[in-house]
């Protein structure tokens, strides 16, 4: 389950301007579905409405049929896991990180998700440069070490949803590599939706929906999209 469906969904922050215009879309339950543009298109538009920091002015959004008009907040934020372009830490460990907010988490399963994320060779260390009472100074975390720890909570977390908001957008090429090849065991069997601005950013999608000025131009697989353009 999952099947995230935008029907016909049109949006506007102010009333004379018009950001998402008759916007439909389906990411069939397990699925990963990219949304690519240029800056502005509305791209992160849709995971707020998703997320339902704004409800839409017109269609509407389901997951699995119910609109989420009628899901509290509450419930949709426990559903859907994001990773979002920066991570932000706490100045704490990395295991406190990952398992901020899972109260029900062991040490042992939060060791273990940050082992599937490739960080437990930091696990006990702090994110930043950091001086603990012992003294100790904590590690700078890269961009990709970052991405990790949220890889890990989002390990930990589990959720059915997945939203990568221009997950490594920041990354430099390599680090991009890892981090994708990451995030593509993470979205397995999760309903993803990942959002880029660049095509070259998307891997492994099973439809890519250009979005421009708020209308979807085009949709696609990888291979059509990159012959049309
Ligand atoms: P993208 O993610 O594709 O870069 P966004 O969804 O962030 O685009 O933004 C789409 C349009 O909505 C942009 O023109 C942006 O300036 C505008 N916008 C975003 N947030 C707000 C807001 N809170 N109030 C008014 N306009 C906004
Ligand atoms: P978690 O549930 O992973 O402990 P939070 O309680 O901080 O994380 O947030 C709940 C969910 O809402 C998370 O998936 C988080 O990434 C997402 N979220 C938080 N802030 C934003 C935002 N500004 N835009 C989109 N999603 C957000």
């Amino acid at each position: 389950d999952g099947t995230i469906r935008f029907e016909s969904v049109a949006f506007r922050y102010d009333a004379d301007r018009p950001i998402l215009k008759c916007v439909s879309f389906e990411v069939p339950a397990g699925r990963t579905v990219a949304i690519v543009g240029p800056s502005g298109a509305g791209k992160s538009t849709v995971s707020r409405i998703l997320f339902r920091f704004y409800d839409v002015a017109g269609g509407r959004v389901t997951i699995d049929g119910q609109d989420i008009r009628d899901v509290t907040q509450a419930s949709l934020r426990h559903a859907i896991g994001m990773v979002p372009q920066d991570t932000v830490l706490f100045n704490d460990t990395i295991a406190y990180n990952i398992g901020y907010g899972r109260v029900s988490a062991s040490r042992e399963e939060i060791v273990e998700a940050a082992r599937l994320a490739q960080i437990d060779g930091f696990i006990a260390n702090l994110p930043l440069g950091y001086d603990t009472e012992v003294g100790e100074r904590g590690l700078k975390l890269s961009g990709g070490e970052k991405q990790r720890v949220a890889i890990a909570r989002t390990i930990l977390k589990s959720p059915p949803i997945l939203v990568l908001d221009e997950a490594t957008s920041a990354l430099d090429t390599h680090t991009e590599k890892e981090i994708q090849a990451a995030l593509g065991v993470v979205s397995r069997g999760r309903t993803t939706l990942v959002i880029a601005h660049r095509l070259s950013t998307i891997i492994d999608a099973d439809e890519i929906i250009v979005l421009e000025k708020g209308e979807i131009v085009e949709k696609g697989t990888h291979h059509v999209l990159l012959a049309s353009n």
